[in-house]
């Protein structure tokens, strides 16, 4: 087995897992570098415990230019108060720490994508120790798991919260309990475009409910995008039982992404002009966006068209869109 022969993490924390109320610490990530012999890279972590009861580990900051997480659950992790708890609640609102600190997608450090290093590697780069230190010690105390994404610098979603189709029937219905308890606007039965390395199917694998957002994106948050973070990581704890109360209910709107023609493509550079906006129905066929080739005037946009019908629930954020980039994403209500 892979575990047996693999060292300790190199990660230690500096707050104890199994001790009630609440601690403020840091996961300490030895990184000796130029300007720090023998620094460290040190994630911010809350434990907040009391009693027996259900772990929850709430992640933000696994790409490092989203906010809705890092936001509420900074937020939380100093108004959360362990006399509500029952149970255990984990909170690391910046996972790829360096990235967050960059303001960037992936590692400064290293350009490590940590939504693809799963399982990572105790004897690799920073990324990969980050990694294998959720793969080994953080993820073994969870029973539920909740990863907020947003749609970083390069793409926009409409609001939802996710979940993915499992093979254990059982695992999948607890985990789409948990999307609908989230109570974001929308509710998706998400399909991934590349699944290997993440941090949903380390999750999965193991067992544990694991649930996901978009929640906007643009390299920013808004008001509105928090509040929905905020009010469903909440409504999360106490659909776990970690919190008292009733879920705090509103109305959402179940999607699917039922296939690969969800996605479209650019297949030029250039400027971008979208012909339609989130939420937006869209019929298979039409013009979702041209691109206007930028050396000359004159010359005609290439068309990006929709690959059936569906709601547009993604686009790509900046002006200018390369080939290669995922233009639009389309989800079907079910
Ligand atoms: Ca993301």
């Amino acid at each position: 087995m892979r575990e047996q022969h693999l060292r300790p993490s190199p990660i230690s924390a500096t707050v104890d897992f199994e001790a009630n109320g609440t601690q403020h610490g840091f996961l300490r990530l030895p990184y000796s570098r130029d300007d720090s012999a023998w620094g460290s890279v040190m994630i911010p972590v809350t434990v907040i415990k009391n009693g027996e009861g259900p772990t929850a580990l709430l992640t933000g900051g696994n790409h490092g230019d989203e906010y809705e997480g890092p936001v509420a659950l900074f937020d939380l992790a100093r108004t959360l108060d362990a006399k509500e708890v029952q149970g255990r609640v984990i909170i690391v609102p910046a996972m790829n720490y360096p990235a967050f600190l960059g303001g960037a997608r992936t590692s400064p450090i290293d350009k490590g994508n940590l939504n693809r290093s799963f399982p990572g590697r105790p004897d690799g780069t920073v990324t990969e120790k980050i990694a294998d230190y959720f793969q080994r010690v953080l993820l073994p105390l969870a029973d539920v798991v909740l990863d907020f994404h947003s749609g970083g610098k390069t793409l926009d979603f409409l609001p939802f919260c996710a979940a993915h189709i499992l093979a254990d029937k059982v695992q999948e219905a607890k985990a789409f309990d948990y999307v609908k308890a989230f109570g974001a606007p929308w509710s998706m039965k998400m399909l991934e475009i590349d699944a290997v390395g993440m941090y949903d199917t380390a999750a999965e694998e193991m067992g544990k409910i694991f649930i996901t957002t978009e929640l906007g994106g643009g390299g920013s948050a808004t008001a509105k995008s928090v509040g929905i973070a905020k009010r469903g990581v909440r409504n999360v704890l106490t659909h776990a039982g970690i919190i008292n109360g009733d879920v705090d209910t509103s109305p959402t709107e179940w999607l699917d992404m039922p296939d690969g023609d969800c996605f479209a493509f650019a297949e030029e550079t250039g400027l971008v002009e979208f012909l339609a906006d989130l939420g937006d129905v869209v019929q298979r066929g039409s013009v979702i966006a041209r691109v206007y080739p930028t050396g000359r005037t004159g010359a005609e946009p290439i068309e990006v068209h929709a690959r059936m019908d569906g709601i547009f629930i993604a686009r790509h954020y900046p002006g200018l869109i390369k080939a290669g980039d995922c233009c639009a994403v389309l989800a079907v209500r079910v």
